[in-house]
């Protein structure tokens, strides 16, 4: 559909609302556990090993086998040279630094290098704040912020998050009353996302208070 964002410049008429979108678990890889000898989900441990090899490094995220508690080592880097090495994050890796740890559990498509076999996220949670507030609107547009990668659908978030039913959204959407950018919204959740919901009589005021973040 064709539609202009100047269509809404009008600053006052808009609430401008922002998503905050994490996921609740990091994805689990499957992998054959070298010790219990069965294919299994692992989940990371949160603490770094690190081998030196003269003046070669190498680092990995240790992951554990949910069924016997075996390890699996995720590379984060290997036979690095030493003096190559940001010393920013040779110490965190030294001090199991909880950041980079989570930052490395949750690169699901970097765990794709190891298996095929990813499970997702788990689900995510949503963090709702009024950027700019208004007395009187016409309009809602919520960005979203996405920190770390989730494998939530745009439709699908819009739809459980505005309490609405997905053809109830779809519908929205056909209407030219839901406007998601150019490049659809039956795909995954993006940084930056973009979302103008016009308010018309049959946009329940209740949908419109949980999508600010009031419900
Ligand atoms: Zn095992």
């Amino acid at each position: 559909m064709d539609f202009r964002w100047e269509d809404h410049d009008d600053m006052s008429t808009i609430l401008r609302v922002q998503w905050t979108i994490e996921p609740l678990a990091a994805p689990q890889p499957h992998l054959p556990c070298s010790h219990c000898g069965r294919m299994t989900a692992f989940r990371s441990s949160g603490t770094f090993r690190l081998n030196a090899n003269g003046k070669r490094l190498d680092a990995w995220l240790i992951y554990r086998c949910l069924g016997c508690d075996g390890t699996w080592n995720r590379p984060v880097f290997e036979r690095l040279a030493i003096g190559t090495i940001d010393p920013d994050q040779l110490n965190q890796l030294q001090a199991n630094d909880a950041g980079l740890a989570a930052a490395i559990a949750f690169d699901g498509a970097g765990l794709r290098r190891f298996t095929s076999r990813v499970e997702p996220d788990g689900g995510v949670r949503v963090l709702k704040q009024v950027i700019i507030a208004v007395d009187s609107w016409t309009a809602l547009e919520i960005t979203m912020v996405v920190l770390r990668p989730v494998s939530v659908r745009l439709d699908r978030l819009l739809a459980r998050e505005l309490g609405m039913s997905r053809e109830r959204v779809k519908a929205l959407v056909n209407m030219g009353r839901l406007r998601v950018g150019s490049d659809g919204w039956r795909r995954g959740v993006r940084d930056g996302d973009r979302v103008v919901l016009d308010y018309g009589g049959d946009v329940q005021d209740r949908a419109l208070g949980v999508a600010a973040g009031e419900g």
